[in-house]
């Protein structure tokens, strides 16, 4: 399984000088197992990794793809940074590319009303029906496992205002989490661990530092805003067994990223904060 990150950002993209070592897209990772490429939310992340699948000649079109491999796209929820990317994918304004998108329905809405609605007029030029791609939408409940060749996805609800997917990639007896956007609360979600006790690895939202998400910086607080912070994410890690923890949904600027980074490994040592174009194999 290899894993690679093209948007790390949580709520905007945020471009510019203070951002370059890490970037400045909002999230976006692809995971390749085998033939076949999962990609985890459609943030700004997404547009860059569209050029580059066209460019390796294969993607979201099995005709197109190197021995037959299959794309496919879940979202976490239909936040803004992470369906962003979506109106400029550039392989589904290709026509007989095959695209599953897989997500839940929030409330009333459906998976595909969020999507369509961002691209309805007068927001973009482009209905997401005129793109060209053969879309197709399949709406997950919490629990499901889906099957993609010799790759399982494994799902489950997260703690998010309107609600948030997380999602376990199980490849050649190797397992992948990604959990974002979600927040602790107080303590362990028990759901949560139980999902991913024993993973390889975790991506996990650390949007906040600690003395911002108890407000201990002298801010209100971030309680109830839906992230949660590098603190919890090594608290977690080690009480389910995980064995890197990646960190993910970043809300901070380089040299702020390199501290929490540097924190965070002094108490979980294999632990990484996610930029632009880094490569985990797994
Ligand atoms: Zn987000
Ligand atoms: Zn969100």
């Amino acid at each position: 399984m290899l894993v690679k990150f093209w948007g790390v950002r949580g709520s905007i993209p945020v471009p510019g000088p203070t951002t370059i070592k890490y970037g400045g897209n909002t999230s976006c990772v692809e995971v390749r197992c085998g033939k076949d490429i999962i990609i985890f939310d459609g943030g700004t992340g997404l547009r860059p990794l569209g050029i580059d699948l066209l460019k390796r000649g294969f993607g979201p079109d099995s005709k197109r793809s190197i021995g037959g491999g299959k794309t496919s796209m879940f979202f976490s929820h239909m936040h803004w940074d992470h369906i962003q990317g979506f109106p400029f994918f550039a392989p589904a304004f290709i026509k007989s590319n095959k695209i599953d998108i897989y997500g839940f329905k929030h409330l009333n809405v459906d998976l595909y009303q969020s999507l369509v609605g961002q691209q309805a007029f007068p927001n973009y030029p482009v209905s997401i029906f005129d793109m060209g791609g053969n879309i197709k939408f399949i709406e997950l409940h919490g629990g499901d496992v889906i099957r993609i060749n010799s790759t399982m996805v494994s799902t489950v609800r997260l703690n998010h205002p309107g609600g948030s997917f997380g999602y376990k990639i199980s490849y050649m007896k190797k397992n992948l989490v990604y959990a974002c956007d979600y927040e602790h609360f107080d303590g362990i979600d028990k759901r949560l661990l139980n999902f991913i006790k024993g993973a390889d690895a975790i991506i996990y939202d650390a949007q906040y530092t600690p003395e911002e998400y108890y407000g201990t910086d002298d801010s209100n607080g971030r309680q109830g805003w839906g992230h949660s912070t590098w603190e919890k994410g090594v608290e977690l890690a080690k009480s389910a067994g995980i064995k890197k923890l990646i960190l993910f949904h970043h809300g901070h600027n380089d040299t702020e990223m390199d501290k929490i980074e540097k924190i965070t490994k002094s108490k979980f040592k294999n632990a990484v904060a996610a930029y632009e174009g880094l490569e985990i194999k797994i």
